[in-house]
């Protein structure tokens, strides 16, 4: 007897996805003179006169447009009135090199078809100049921006690179709830989530609203990080990260604060609070370093645009070490700076982004990772050191940002941990899943979080974290 194993492989097929078009950014990299090419977009420009008709042509492919020329004899006059700023189009026609400077190519228009008009009476995005504190009234319409093109395609670039720093590292990808009970962090930040009539809460005997009676049976949040469950995926797989939306209803309007964020969460097995910072600053350097590779057509844009010193940060962070530095030097640091705070500087601080900024901008003029913190003002599952009043937490503070990292070595000892607890007044009964990983198997272990929308303020040089986001969730906006 004998067996033939077929082992078919699926072979990839030659499948167009560009939607029956070249993409402009192609056209502009390798397109080849004389050839005949179809290109769609949206036209940003439209200008020229009886003899001839110019179309800038944008398709989000790159922050560059691609010229189209018309001669405007050869076409219907309604059709060529319709093509006005902002309406979509396809065009076929020949690429030629360009007469004009600024471009290598361009395209000799043979024909045109309008997908879909935009009324100059009406379409809000006529002329380029625009505040941002406007573009975030039509965000509906601000992705077809140059700004926001770039901002978006530096977005994708960034989310990419996450996922393959840590494949390439072999961490695994875990993913945690949305839906959380635990409310142990950050409690009063959260967002409850329930099936309840609202109009007619049912009530306990206590008089208490009774969430038994809710959807899970339990008092449900949305989460402020996948920390917690990521320690259960750390414990067991070594090395894991998450990569999600997480929700906090701080009621901060400030520019580096949203509701509703993305945060990237490796949490490592058998790290010390050291191994950690290598993570943090190898991690950050690795993504700043893919931005200047991959991204640095719209890099120059914005930096032209609103940020002239953008690209030489970025590289500044890449050139140097980043200080190292406990707590409590970091306060003396601020209180002998002479320096004027809102917040007055003691120990026991939380600090503020004023005094953060500070240590990095003025004093050491690097990125600084601030270690050992009080413990009264981190979370309870930060690992203890001896002297009993501090924990070793980390977070890492950049120029410009002010802390863009949080992160720790997490306490494994079962009664430390569970004395910490009990201080805080957390209520066990929630906790218990959480302990487990410190009643069986536990090991040192350590992560951070990087707030993924605070890295892009960082790489794109924007000043306001909801021109980082795509449709921001703040106080009083949920528009779109
Ligand atoms: P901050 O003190 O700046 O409000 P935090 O200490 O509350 O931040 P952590 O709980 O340590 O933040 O969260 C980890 C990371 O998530 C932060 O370092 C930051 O990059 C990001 N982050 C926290 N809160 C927000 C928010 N409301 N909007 C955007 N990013 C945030
Ligand atoms: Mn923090």
């Amino acid at each position: 007897m004998w067996q033939y194993l077929f082992i078919t492989k699926f072979k990839m097929r030659n499948v167009n996805l560009d939607g029956g078009r070249t993409k402009v950014v192609d056209l502009l990299k390798n397109g080849q003179p004389d050839s005949v090419v179809t290109v769609k977009g949206w036209v940003r420009t439209k200008r020229g006169n009886k003899n001839v008709v110019f179309l800038a042509i944008n398709d989000g492919s790159s922050i560059n447009n691609i010229q189209v020329v018309l001669d405007p004899a050869k076409y219907d006059e309604e059709l060529l009135k319709s093509i006005s700023t902002g309406a979509c189009v396809r065009v076929v026609g020949k690429l030629v090199a360009s007469q004009g400077s600024g471009q290598s190519v361009e395209i000799q228009g043979k024909e045109v078809e309008l997908y879909g008009g935009a009324s100059p009476e009406s379409y809000p995005l006529q002329k380029k100049g625009h505040t941002l504190e406007f573009l975030r009234e039509i965000a509906h319409l601000r992705p077809r921006t140059n700004t926001f093109g770039a901002v978006l395609r530096i977005r994708h670039a960034m989310a990419f690179a996450i996922h393959k720093y840590f494949n390439d590292h072999g961490f695994y990808y875990l993913h945690t709830p949305l839906i959380t009970a635990s409310d142990c962090e950050g409690a009063g930040e959260m967002f409850n989530v329930t099936t309840l009539n609202l109009e007619e809460l049912p009530r306990n005997e206590e008089g208490k609203v009774d969430y038994t009676q809710d959807f899970f049976g339990k008092h449900c949040n949305l989460t402020v990080s996948g920390q917690l469950e990521g320690e259960l995926g750390a414990m067991a797989l070594g090395q894991i990260y998450t990569f999600g939306p997480t929700f906090r209803a701080e009621n901060s309007n400030t520019p580096r604060h949203l509701a509703e964020f993305w945060m990237i969460e490796p949490e490592v097995a058998f790290f010390e609070i050291e191994d950690n910072m290598n993570l943090a600053e190898d991690f950050l350097k690795y993504l700043i370093q893919y931005a200047l590779d991959n991204c640095m057509d719209d890099l120059q844009f914005l930096a032209k645009m609103y940020d002239g010193e953008l690209i030489d940060r970025l590289k500044f962070v890449l050139e140097n070490d980043f200080v190292r530095l406990d707590y409590t030097e970091g306060i003396e640091i601020l209180k002998n700076s002479g320096a004027k705070f809102e917040y007055p500087v003691s120990w026991g601080l939380d600090l503020q982004s004023e005094h953060e900024r500070y240590l990095v901008e003025k004093h050491f003029k690097k990125p600084v990772i601030l270690t050992n913190y009080p413990k009264e003002i981190k979370a309870f599952y930060m690992k203890q050191n001896d002297d009993g009043k501090t924990v070793r937490a980390m977070d890492v503070l950049f120029p410009k940002i002010g802390e863009i990292i949080g992160g720790s070595q997490r306490e494994e000892n079962y009664e430390k941990l569970l004395n910490r607890i009990n201080e805080l007044g957390i209520p066990d009964k929630d906790m218990w899943w959480y302990l487990d990983t410190r009643r069986f198997g536990s090991a040192p272990h350590s992560g951070f979080g990087l707030g993924f929308e605070r890295l892009l303020l960082f790489v794109t040089g924007m000043a306001n974290i909801r021109d980082v986001i795509p449709f921001p969730r703040t106080p009083n906006n949920a528009e779109f």
